[in-house]
């Protein structure tokens, strides 16, 4: 029998910390895990960008810049960093999210997210990006 519960038995536990903190940690990770580079903030999204998160770029030289919103939650927030990330990782290997279908929401975005979903909930992804 296959039992969800028996996957969180012996596992160190997370310390609380600010949730602005914890996404710039978990970001240093993903960054270390996929070997790109993004810039972090979290801030006040204004409301009509009608969104939790995003990414940009720009015509300069810097990396695209991930926004998460400082009013989510922290499981929201860590939820729409990975959403993002899952877009600059999946710009890098598949093309400009505005050249693709659904504004960059296609397949291979899909199982970009769902990759990077499963290593941090599933993989220890979690735990392991404490130590950045
Ligand atoms: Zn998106």
């Amino acid at each position: 029998m296959w039992s969800a519960g028996a996957l969180s038995e012996s596992r160190p536990s997370i310390p609380n910390m600010p949730v602005r903190d914890r996404l710039h940690q978990i970001c240093r990770y993903l960054c270390h895990k996929y070997r790109i580079k993004v810039r972090l903030r979290v801030e006040a999204i204004p409301k009509s960008w009608k969104c939790l998160g995003c990414i940009s770029y720009d015509n300069s030289d810097l990396p695209p810049l991930i926004r998460i919103d400082k009013g989510l939650s922290k499981s929201e927030s860590i939820s729409t960093l990975i959403h993002e990330f899952a877009h600059a990782v999946s710009h890098r290997r598949h093309g400009c999210a505005w050249r693709r279908e659904y504004d960059g929401h296609d397949a291979e975005f899909a199982l970009m997210q769902n990759e990077i979903e499963n290593l941090y909930f599933y993989e220890d992804g979690d735990v392991e990006s404490l130590e950045f």
